[in-house]
């Protein structure tokens, strides 16, 4: 699960972390009123969605009125802003958030990820912060840091300091870097947090000193554990995500849109797994992954149905079964019921294999309604594959 970067901000300075004073803003009128509050004679309006690449596409702007802080919220608001993150269709922009604009002496890369080759947290930095990181580790990568973190002794002062130091942060931001790293691994382990990027981390102008602070910041968080992240999972924007997949979520489907055109109904996550690699072997694509989990009642098979044919771009739909907890006659059930109530216009090609297999196929068999059988998992993607090509 993503969150927005004001309430990452909010997060990190809930930690102790150095953020901008800003505020977040639904209106152009409120986003004015932000402004004045926080002071000063520099801000920057910043659109709030789940993607990166805002700055270069338009999303963050520094304005020095009131008046350009409304004007330049007021045309953000509302609209589609299309990143190289986002794909084409962009990402509704439905706040703002407005910070005083900060003086920027240089921008670093801040980074903590799983590395699962490790199992460890693993801290990344880079003296090339504010540009892409991919494009660093492609072209640059004797600029990446890496530090790993050991978990039964979590991350320590020397660890941030050699990082610190490979990056260049030295004298009075030192500390300041030990501290912020610190923090924000904290906000890593309690939160259960898959992913932390801090990009840019700035060093600014504070009069004549200076001092480290978080412009820009994103968190990631593992959807496992959201059942004991009670506050992470009220910053959840059900906004940025695809309604399908809340709507699947919500009846217990594990549904992924995708952009191809042949539907999956698929009992495991596994199966549904080699079901996209069978289609994908075929020359086909799918529209979607979908695993419709263990003991899949009938309504269950229907609303992965109605789900699935809800993409316009489905022509034919996989359902590939192999029973264990799950019951084929079930299944069978459910298709029918789906059929009758979703007056179904694609092929529906199933492959049925498991528990009350026979009485599953005799169930559709006797329906009367045309379902195209197929004996195991490759000749059901080959048949699929076939009926979209015609
Ligand atoms: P992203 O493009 O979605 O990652 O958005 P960022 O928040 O990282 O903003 C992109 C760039 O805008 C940063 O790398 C900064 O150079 C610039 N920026 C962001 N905040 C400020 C600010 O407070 N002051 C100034 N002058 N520039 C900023
Ligand atoms: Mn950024």
């Amino acid at each position: 699960m993503n969150i927005h970067e004001y309430q990452a901000k909010e997060l990190l300075k809930s930690y102790g972390v150095s953020v901008p004073s800003g505020g977040v803003a639904y209106s152009d009128k409120q986003a004015a009123q932000v402004a004045e509050d926080i002071g000063g004679a520099k801000w920057v309006v910043k659109a709030q969605i789940h993607a990166g690449g805002r700055g270069k596409a338009g999303g963050v702007k520094v304005v020095s009125s009131i008046d350009e802080v409304k004007k330049t919220a007021d045309a953000m608001i509302g609209t589609h802003l299309v990143t190289h993150q986002t794909g084409p269709e962009g990402s509704v922009v439905q706040r703002v958030w407005v910070e005083q604009a900060s003086q920027i002496r240089k921008e670093y890369y801040l980074g903590f990820v799983i590395d699962r080759s490790s199992q460890r947290i693993t801290l990344i930095a880079s003296s090339e912060g504010g540009v892409e990181i991919e494009d660093i580790a492609k072209n640059q990568p004797e600029k990446i840091i890496t530090e790993v973190i050991d978990p039964a002794i979590g991350l320590r002062d020397f660890q941030c300091r050699k990082v610190a130091t490979a990056v260049g942060l030295k004298g009075r931001l030192m500390p300041q870097a030990v501290k912020l790293m610190k923090a924000i691994y904290r906000v890593m382990r309690d939160k259960d947090a898959l992913q932390a990027e801090i990009n840019p981390l700035a060093v600014v102008a504070v009069g004549e000193d200076e001092q480290l602070m978080v412009l820009d910041a994103k968190f990631n968080f593992d959807d496992n554990s959201l059942y004991r992240q009670k506050e992470i999972v009220e910053l959840r924007d059900l906004a940025e995500e695809n309604s399908k997949e809340v709507e699947a979520s919500g009846h217990g489907l594990n549904y992924i849109a995708l952009d191809g055109n042949i539907g999956c109904i698929v009992n495991g996550a596994g199966l549904a797994m080699a079901s996209l690699d069978a289609i994908a072997l075929h020359g086909g694509k799918p529209a979607n992954f979908l695993d419709v989990g263990g003991g899949a009642s009938p309504e269950k098979v229907t609303n992965a149905c109605r789900i699935v044919l809800e993409d316009p771009n489905v022509k034919c739909i996989l359902v590939n079964i192999f029973a264990g907890i799950n019951r084929c006659d079930w299944i069978a059930l459910g298709l029918i019921q789906a059929c009758n109530t979703l007056q179904i216009k694609v092929p529906l090609i199933v492959r049925l294999a498991g528990t009350n297999v026979e009485e599953g196929r005799r169930i559709l068999d006797e329906s009367g309604l045309a379902f195209i059988s197929a004996e195991n998992l490759d000749a059901a993607a080959a048949k699929s594959v076939e009926i979209v090509r015609a």
